[in-house]
């Protein structure tokens, strides 16, 4: 993988794009695409971000902080599935980017056939702990086509270099009319509409797109999953839900003090409203798969 990586077109729609949406005069820019929506950070990734991949870091106390309300969370995504879905407990599904296993543990708890990937080997090794459920890797020519029912994706899509090529391979070992499950922070937020007329009455000093070189490469929106349609995924729920109040407000610490301070005011404010009408800043979507759409 290239150390740096310039994209001027949608990985998604292969729309050419070279405008700047925001960043000017900033190390980095943000490119939207004009087709689908799509958002992502130019360049992709940077040299430091690639070196701590490759590196032994994570950010194990992090995630265990976090234990408990992600259980609770994946407690409410899998409820809501079982409801859509009355024959699920059979499938068989594949966690990608399973972490320390909290949604494998959910799965035991509700008696799920789950197994899982990462590319991190020390959270594979702490997953891994009582009995192997998970793999050190990626979506690749390790899973045979058509061999999973159902692919669970959480917090992962928006850090993909080429979200496309992921999505493609979850198509190729999912069966036909196969789930994909995905949760990911979204543009169609009360937060961004706030943010972009943050944009206009600040001379564009604000800058909370949540969209950078070494996090979230990407932002996606409802257009951009209705796009996915063209290549086989059919949206069968879309539906907003809020970051944890305390998870959003820690963010802001890496703020410049004038964002930090005008975002402290309004967070709480908006996370309310946003509950309110239905524009919560991450998508739960669950696409169906169609085989025969290419
Ligand atoms: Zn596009």
């Amino acid at each position: 993988m290239d150390k740096a990586q310039d994209q001027k077109y949608c990985d998604i729609c292969g729309e050419d794009f070279t405008g700047v949406f925001y960043g000017k005069g900033s190390k980095y820019k943000i490119l939207q695409c004009p087709n689908c929506d799509l958002l992502w950070s130019d360049p992709l990734t940077t040299k430091d971000f690639q070196d701590t991949i490759d590196s032994d870091y994570w950010a194990e106390d992090v995630y265990l902080k976090e234990e408990s309300s992600q259980k609770d969370r994946f407690r409410k995504q899998i409820d809501k599935i079982l409801r859509l879905d009355k024959n699920f407990k059979d499938k068989k599904i594949l966690d990608i980017g399973s972490g320390l296993g909290f949604f494998l543990d959910v799965c035991e708890e509700y008696d799920l056939t789950a197994e899982g990937c990462d590319i991190n080997q020390n959270a594979v090794k702490y997953c891994n702990k009582d009995k192997v459920r998970s793999r050190v890797g990626v979506i690749d020519s390790y899973y045979e086509d058509n061999s999973f029912d159902v692919i669970f994706a959480f917090n992962l899509i928006e850090h993909l270099p080429h979200p496309k090529e992921f999505l493609l391979n979850c198509k190729r070992i999912l069966k036909s009319e196969g789930l994909l499950i995905i949760e990911t922070p979204t543009q169609n937020s009360l937060f961004h509409k706030f943010a972009r007329f943050g944009d206009k009455i600040t001379g564009y000093k604000l800058n909370y797109y949540g969209v950078n070189t070494n996090g979230h490469i990407y932002k996606f929106t409802d257009k951009t999953f209705k796009t996915l349609k063209n290549f086989g995924f059919e949206i069968i729920l879309n539906e907003k839900i809020n970051s944890p109040i305390k998870e959003i407000l820690g963010k802001t610490a890496y703020l410049s003090s004038f964002n930090r301070i005008i975002m402290r005011i309004s967070i709480p404010i908006l996370w309310f409203l946003a509950s309110l009408f239905g524009l919560q800043n991450r998508a739960f979507v669950i696409f169906k798969i169609k085989k025969n759409v290419q």
